[in-house]
């Protein structure tokens, strides 16, 4: 969406155009960043950027406290990067959505503000804030340009012959190499100094009224640097063999970049570029090296996509409505053994583990978790999205609550009701030799592979018998997994007739 600049003048003697950083924390490839620095150019005024700081809406959104401090650590590097460029930046607070108009417009009067470039984002009250603020820059006369810096190609863009939105990911996928194909991606560089460099900037901190919500991400570097490092890295390294290795949390056979893609540090397009340039084959070819990793950069599309088509499901709504008549069994105790990694299958525990210790969960154990979660213990998906949301580094409502109701079985192209994951099977196949187990659960680690795999079956009966090393703290399984199948079977068979 755009507006021609207006004719009138901020009272404020100064005059400069502004650039309004959201989740696209990045200098390169930023549409939104390319086009301030022209206009300001063409305009000779200075560029001033801004990150506004919102802790109510964070709570509402169940921003979690290592993503907070993530994303401040990521804000004042982009701080740096811009002062690099000639252009300052301001952190504006304010508590919710309400009140960013107010905070705008004090900021375009004391800054003399004419025009605002911001990238666009897809969930709902994001929606809504920016139709607010599309009225009031036409109150007040200063320009404000939209562009799309999170997907590829704009959500609404990858549509059926019939003009539809995909319900299914490989026809999707099909369609969205389609359009891709037809266009060269070339990521934008750094758009060029607009004024000499300014001093190094002033730390900035979020004000958060309790100090103790944000927590540590330090293992997590930021900078568009150490996420270009780590992708420039995972394509040398790894991407050949991603396909064989992506299942296997105890390898190091994923990207780790879903940070970086959550809050814009890295974008889609840099990510499909350095892909076709190491397999350049990857948009045509089925079997190229390169085309698991496309599919789940798509499948991140796929899901913004769909929030953009269905906005209910900004609002916790399941996307099949026959979930609404799920009975869930919603117990608390069985929630906080799950949250915490005590529900005695220890692929689970190891998997949430994981989550607690570094804000990061494995794909694969992402799914067997949320499946352990939804049908072996019938607690509703949207409990498991909010704690993910919360404990996630990546924490992404468009990934998250797509990746919920697939599992939960309620969600568009989603698994079916009665594909129940197996933890032990799940743990024989994708943790041989238990490495990953041991790694989060210690205590295990002199417990033989079976019983590690079979916990408190009969396969690992003979070896309960207590032993040197043997210890109590690890509980026994929380539900007896023939019998918690049948019982989700049974409670998910309303959603029989969709499937
Ligand atoms: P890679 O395998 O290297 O993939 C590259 C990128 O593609 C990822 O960084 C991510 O941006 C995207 N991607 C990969 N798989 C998926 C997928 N299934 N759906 C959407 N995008 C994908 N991802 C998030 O970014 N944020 C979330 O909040 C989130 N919640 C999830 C919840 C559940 C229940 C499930 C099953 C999946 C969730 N995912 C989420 C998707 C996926 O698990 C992570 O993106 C992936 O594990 C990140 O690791 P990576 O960067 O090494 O991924």
């Amino acid at each position: 969406m755009s507006q021609s600049l207006p004719n009138h003048v901020p009272s404020s003697e100064k005059a400069c155009v502004a650039i309004w950083f959201r989740s696209d924390l990045r200098t390169s490839d930023n549409q939104a960043l390319w086009l301030a620095c022209e206009a300001a150019r063409a305009q000779g005024l200075p560029l001033r950027g801004f990150y506004m700081a919102t802790p109510a809406q964070w709570q509402q959104h169940s921003v979690g406290p290592m993503q907070l401090d993530f994303i401040e650590r990521s804000v004042n590097q982009l701080q740096r990067a811009l002062a690099s460029l000639g252009i300052a930046f301001d952190l504006l607070h304010c508590d919710d959505f309400s009140l960013v108009n107010v905070t705008v417009e004090e900021y375009c009067q004391r800054q003399g503000v004419k025009q605002i470039f911001a990238g666009r984002e897809v969930e709902i009250n994001e929606q809504r804030r920016d139709q607010a603020l599309a009225q009031l820059t036409r109150t007040i006369g200063v320009g404000l340009q939209f562009t799309d810096e999170h997907c590829l190609l704009p959500p609404g863009s990858v549509r059926t012959q019939g003009g539809e939105m995909y319900r299914v990911f490989t026809p999707f996928f099909r369609r969205w190499r389609e359009l891709l194909g037809s266009e060269a991606i070339m990521p934008l560089p750094v758009p060029a100094p607009l004024a000499p460099a300014l001093p190094k900037p002033a730390e900035l901190s979020f004000k958060v009224s309790n100090q103790g919500s944000k927590q540590d991400s330090h293992h997590w570097p930021v900078g568009e640097g150490a996420a270009r490092q780590r992708l420039d890295s995972f394509i040398a390294n790894q991407l050949a063999d991603y396909g064989q290795e992506r299942d296997f949390p105890a390898l190091d056979g994923t990207s780790c970049l879903s940070p970086y893609l959550a809050f814009g540090i890295l974008s889609p397009r840099q990510c499909v570029a350095a892909l076709l340039n190491r397999f350049p084959e990857a948009m045509a070819e089925d079997n190229s090296p390169g085309r698991s990793w496309l599919a789940e950069l798509a499948w991140r599309e796929f899901y913004r996509h769909l929030l953009h088509a269905w906005p209910q499901l900004c609002m916790g709504r399941n996307f099949n409505v026959l979930g609404d008549d799920i009975v869930w069994r919603n117990d608390p105790q069985e929630f906080a053994a799950w949250c915490e990694g005590r529900t005695g299958y220890p692929l689970v525990d190891a998997a949430m583990r994981q989550l607690n210790q570094t804000g990061w969960m494995h794909n694969r154990l992402r799914m067997v978790t949320a499946s352990f979660l939804t049908k072996h213990l019938l607690v509703d998906w949207r409990w498991g999205e909010q704690y993910f949301r919360r404990a996630l580094i990546d924490g992404d409502l468009a990934a998250n609550n797509g990746g919920w109701q697939w599992s939960a079985g309620t969600g568009c192209d989603a698994q079916p009701y009665f594909r129940i994951f197996n933890p032990m099977s799940q743990s024989e196949k994708f943790d041989p030799d238990a490495s990953f187990i041991r790694r989060y659960l210690p205590e295990l680690a002199h417990w033989p592979l079976k019983q590690i795999h079979h916990p408190g079956t009969a396969a690992s009966s003979r070896f309960t018998e207590p032993s040197l090393f043997a210890t109590a703290a690890y509980p026994p399984p929380i539900v007896e997994h023939s019998a918690a199948r049948q019982r989700a079977l049974t409670a998910l068979s309303v959603l029989k007739k969709s499937a």
